[in-house]
């Protein structure tokens, strides 16, 4: 059992750039481990300066190549770089998916840079709970920015939008996006529109789709109006163009209170999460043992009406 001094140890070596009580540290996350409470104690003091950049896009849109083609770039300016990708979708193969379309190898021996996905492997709470827990572990360990890859958008279990600092939404032409993007609601998340494959005839009308559609969306006074990026990842085009966007934002959320305001509904999606799962917890204890049962007996035999019986759980 992992107690707080050995949990501060751990932490210590990983802000010293150890690879494997990092590694160790999100493993811990991922499982939901019992430990997760010394561990959390002894990162607190350590986190809330990385940036976090999330990414999303239907699957095949090229959100690991940019991701990739990101790390590179801040990489050469030197910031120490993570990749959480985090798949909702498939918990098993998500993992040496993204470690090969990022090429891990190229970074093998950098300690500046981590590559990880995440699946909700036996954690009560879902990756609602392991995405943001594994983001404070990051950020404590020292990487100054997380880069955040999720699959679609709306429908994911783990809102991006709601991890990040800033959010790319991710789009190519020839997969009917422009008009899904609408649908699903992801003029209201992206900071940054990213029309990947640039390179692919149909680019131009997915750039003049989005344009229309950012024209007619209601922006109030100083509030931020997304960019659309053309890029193409694959040869690095636009990353550069990419680059300035989110630095810009960066500093917008900074002068606009954003920052803040980002980390405090980062801390408050965390918090709930963790207290739904705790009550989730409580509520499926074993059949016949658990309080829930107790107070069920009672409600069922008039004892007690729904209400108290609700109130004494959720003080239990
Ligand atoms: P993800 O599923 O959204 O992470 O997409 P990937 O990054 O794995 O890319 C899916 C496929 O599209 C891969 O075969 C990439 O090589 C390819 N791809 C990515 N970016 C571009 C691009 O800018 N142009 C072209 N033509 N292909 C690209």
């Amino acid at each position: 059992m992992l107690d707080d001094s050995r949990a501060e140890t751990l932490v210590a070596a990983a802000r010293g750039g150890d690879a494997r009580s990092l590694a160790r540290l999100v493993s811990l996350v991922e499982n939901g481990s019992a430990e997760l409470r010394s561990v959390m104690r002894a990162v607190a003091p350590y986190a809330g300066s990385a940036r976090v950049v999330g990414l999303t896009g239907s699957p095949g849109v090229g959100k690991s190549t940019v991701t990739g083609a990101l790390l590179r770039a801040y990489r050469a300016a030197e910031f120490r770089v993570a990749v959480l990708a985090v798949d909702p979708t498939s918990p098993f193969t998500g993992g040496a998916l993204l470690g090969d379309r990022i090429r891990m190898q190229d970074h093998a021996t950098d300690h500046g840079v981590y590559i990880r996905s995440m699946a909700s492997r036996g954690h009560l709470g879902g990756l609602a709970v392991a995405a943001p827990q594994a983001i404070r572990v990051l950020d404590a360990a020292g990487f100054d920015m997380i880069c955040v890859e999720t699959v679609g958008v709306g429908q994911a279990e783990v809102e991006v939008a709601s991890l990040a600092d800033t959010t790319l939404v991710i789009v190519a032409p020839g997969m009917g996006d422009s008009v899904q993007a609408a649908k699903a609601g992801i003029l209201e998340i992206a900071d940054i529109f990213v029309v990947n494959k640039s390179d692919r005839p149909g680019a131009q009308e997915v750039m003049r789709d989005l344009r229309g559609m950012l024209a007619m969306a209601a922006r109030g006074e100083g509030a931020w109006r997304p960019p659309i990026v053309s890029a193409s990842a694959t040869g690095g085009e636009g990353i550069d163009e990419l680059v300035t966007h989110l630095d810009r934002h960066w500093s917008w959320l900074a002068e606009s209170g954003g920052r803040d305001r980002r980390r405090l509904i980062r801390a408050r999606e965390e918090v709930s999460a963790i207290a739904i799962a705790e009550m989730r917890r409580r509520l499926g204890g074993l059949p016949g043992q658990s309080r829930l049962d107790e107070l069920a007996a009672q409600v069922a035999s008039g004892k007690l009406d729904p209400y108290s019986a609700a109130d004494e759980l959720a003080a239990f």
